[in-house]
């Protein structure tokens, strides 16, 4: 989260920085000393864990990792006799005693990875090999060369001081100036020495003796040079608390000035249109359909404005919830947006909705980036005048310049993103007539308690329920190996009617490296179903291209469709009902969730085939073997979910425990707020309370008027200047 520079002496006159340095500091967002002291350690060498090496046989065995610190004194590859392996002994001294590490894979990386007399500190859970010696197994390890600060040579004399050591998050160009672990210790000292008074605190005394929390000068001194344990342990816990509790007062805030405002639309729920809709449909809406459209519908009648979040796994049918409440906004004379994360998601949803409401006088247009300028401009046209009812476009819809003529519900398809920074946007769009009401799609379940981290200031509603009559899909793993049988079974399955995805993995780092694999893919798979009719699809393709091939597809006059991750989102072909994800292995949870979503939309026993490759992991560049390991293991977790479950909140969970929030939520792209230190995963508690104390403080002190609360309030301010406008504080 950023902090804002409260005092702005140049960085460049803190001692240790200078002119270069300040610059380089600059690039990653630190401009005054202020910023440097919330620049926190990545994590810490704990010296007053560290074993001389001729005590390690106490702790052997017993199942406790401690930490060695030595140097490189041999190593070696070796080769055992029986299995004809080769493994990797490295041995280590320090002034007790020499011991022995062992890794059985990796090896060739291991083999050039060390310096004879390189300075390492080495933890593992100690053990006896067969001759009952220690050994250390796979051990992690840390580079400890210019780690300790050079006024501090007598490495004996100083592992003793049981003292903790903050390792600082650096990067090649940092170091290029001396910014390594050890540079930034440096500056951090001085940082501590010379600015720590400017250092207020933030919260009032009640709060503090409340939650149990240090004062912040003491937190901020400890979080870069602990004291011990336990001082760190509340440094860390009061910084987490300042972060929680900051965005979940700002949640608070937006939520009461939300629940106060009768600035909104009141519209009239009774649409014709919406029941000639669902009378139109060829189906029953679910109970769990028909509950949330009345959630929705009764926000919409009341004259503030709806901030809805409509949580539903993929094919729980929450496009004809959308388009319900769209109609109700059309009938009541004003225009509905509906916005989706990409391009080719947005004309899938024109194409759905326009197919729903053929019958019914609604205009639908499309608006999205490669239209002709013709066609764009009669569409801004349309939109402008008030013509256009319902719009679908991309997130650019409110971004750019387009100007709707009467705009009153919004509809943002989230699919697997979190947004929360983008309905603050759409608010101020409405400035010259009431404010649109939102409602906010997203088919990635979470838990409940993350949804108020994330989303506080939001009604919820689910939908949990599958729509009737749809078999559960089978899904299976299957290894590289057992293809052929796979592809059998596919041929059988087209035999009889049916149709199939078959998926290769996007290498995130070059498009072209993905179309080189798909390609290759396809020309195999032509080779080994030569009487099909295949068909290939990527994210390069024109989107005219892409259409041709969609629509073919849904046809039936394609057999397979072999696709780059593009089908993720978009299409819905119910007799397609394989789906085969190549490499399955390297695909996230979620997405492998939306993947298999795709099948199971039509009556006919669907099958999603997982088709794995671990040993993918051995050859992929840049991985340490620890990685490696960690790498295989959360690929196999990944999979053997997707078996075990087709429910989207378990899997969600999974998904959130194996990533950590920061990649679970694509923090990037989502505008919402980067903790620098709190886990909303792991810190759920301090969380909880950190919401309790923040809305039990706007109920109490609306304002934040009191004198014990000026603290707060001046932090709030200076933090959330640029939600400010928004988040009416008094
Ligand atoms: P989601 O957007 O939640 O992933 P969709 O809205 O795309 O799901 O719905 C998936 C499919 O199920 C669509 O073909 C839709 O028409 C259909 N559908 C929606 N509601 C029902 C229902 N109550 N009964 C049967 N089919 C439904
Ligand atoms: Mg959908």
């Amino acid at each position: 989260m950023q902090t804002p520079s409260q005092h702005t002496s140049p960085l460049q006159y803190l001692k240790g920085v200078g002119p270069k340095r300040a610059k380089a500091l600059e690039s990653i967002g630190i401009h005054s000393a202020h910023d440097v002291l919330y620049y926190f350690p990545r994590d810490y060498l704990d010296r007053s864990r560290i074993i001389p090496i001729k005590d390690l046989k106490r702790y052997a065995g017993k199942g406790e990792q401690v930490t060695v610190v030595g140097e490189v004194f041999r190593f070696e590859v070796k080769y055992a006799k029986k299995s004809r392996r080769s493994f990797f002994v490295l041995t280590v001294k320090d002034s007790s005693g020499y011991l022995q590490c062992v890794w059985f894979e990796g090896v060739q990386w291991y083999k050039d990875a060390f310096e004879q007399g390189e300075l390492l500190s080495l933890s593992s859970y100690p053990d006896f090999d067969k001759l009952g010696r220690v050994q250390f197994i796979h051990p992690e390890f840390d580079r400890l060369k210019g780690a300790m600060e050079e006024d501090e040579p007598d490495w004996g004399k100083m592992f003793n001081t049981g003292a903790i050591i903050p390792k600082y998050p650096s990067t090649a160009d940092l170091t290029k100036v001396g910014l390594d672990s050890r540079g930034f210790r440096r500056i951090l000292r001085n940082a501590l020495n010379s600015h720590i008074h400017e250092i207020k605190e933030t919260l009032s005394n009640d709060i503090r003796q409340s939650g149990q929390l240090v004062d912040l000068p003491f937190a901020i001194r400890n979080i870069h040079f602990p004291e011990n344990t336990a001082a760190l342990e509340t440094a860390k816990r009061r910084l987490k608390f300042d972060e929680l509790f900051f965005l979940q007062l700002m949640l608070a805030f937006r939520k009461r000035s939300i629940k106060e405002d009768t600035n909104g639309i009141s519209f009239a729920v009774e649409s014709k249109l919406a029941r000639q809709l669902v009378d139109s449909l060829p189906f029953e809406l679910t109970t769990a359909q028909r509950r949330v459209v009345k959630e929705i519908s009764d926000d919409m009648r009341m004259p503030k404005v709806m901030n809805r979040l409509l949580q539903g796994d993929v094919g729980s049918g929450k496009t004809i919830v959308a388009l319900l409440a769209m109609l109700i906004a059309v009938e009541n004379g004003y225009q509905a947006a509906f916005m989706a994360p990409t391009e080719v998601l947005a004309e899938q949803h024109f194409r759905t909705l326009a197919e729903f409401l053929k019958n019914l006088p609604v205009n639908v247009r499309l608006l999205i980036g490669g239209q002709k300028r013709k066609l764009r401009q009669d569409v801004l046209d349309d939109i402008h005048r008030g013509s256009a009812q319902i719009v679908v476009g991309t997130h650019a819809l409110i971004q750019e310049h387009v100007e709707f003529g009467k705009l009153g519900l919004v509809v943002i398809d989230e699919q697997h993103r979190f947004g929360v920074m983008q309905r603050a946007t759409l608010r101020a769009k409405g400035a010259n007539a009431l404010p649109p009401d939102v409602l906010v799609m997203t088919a990635t379940p979470i838990p409940r308690t993350l949804a108020m981290s994330l989303y506080g200031d939001l009604d919820v509603s689910v939908i949990d329920e599958m729509p009737a009559h749809r078999k559960p899909i089978k899904t299976a793993v299957r290894l590289e190996d057992q293809k052929a049988k796979v592809f059998d079974f596919v041929q059988k399955e087209i035999a009889q009617g049916r149709q199939a995805y078959i998926v290769f993995p996007i290498i995130e780092e070059s498009e072209k490296v993905d179309l080189k694999a798909a390609t290759a893919g396809y020309d195999r798979l032509s080779k080994i179903f030569p009487d099909l009719k295949l068909a290939l699809i990527h994210g390069r393709m024109k989107t005219e291209a892409k259409d041709a091939v969609m629509r073919e597809f849904k046809s039936g006059a394609i057999d397979i469709l072999v696709a780059t991750t593009v089908i993720e989102v978009g299409i819905d072909v119910p007799n397609a009902t394989i789906m085969i994800i190549e490499n399955a292995e390297r695909f996230g949870l979620s997405q492998l969730h939306q993947l298999r979503g795709r099948v199971g939309r039509g009556a006919d026993q669907s099958y999603c085939i997982l088709i794995a490759d671990y040993g993918w992991f051995d050859h992929s560049k840049g991985l340490a073997e620890m990685d490696v390991q960690r790498e295989k293991k959360s690929a196999k977790v990944r999979l053997e979910t997707m078996v075990e479950t087709t429910d989207g909140f378990k899997i969600a969970e999974v998904d959130l425990q194996l990533r950590g929030p920061g990649d679970f939520f694509g923090t990037k792209q989502s505008g919402m707020p980067e903790f620098r230190i709190a886990n909303i995963v792991e810190d759920r508690d301090l969380m909880m309370l950190a919401r309790k104390e923040a809305f039990d403080l706007v109920v109490s002190d609306p304002h934040l008027r009191r004198t014990e609360n000026a603290a707060i309030r001046r932090h709030f301010e200076l933090r959330y200047k640029e939600i400010q406008s928004l988040g009416e504080v008094g």
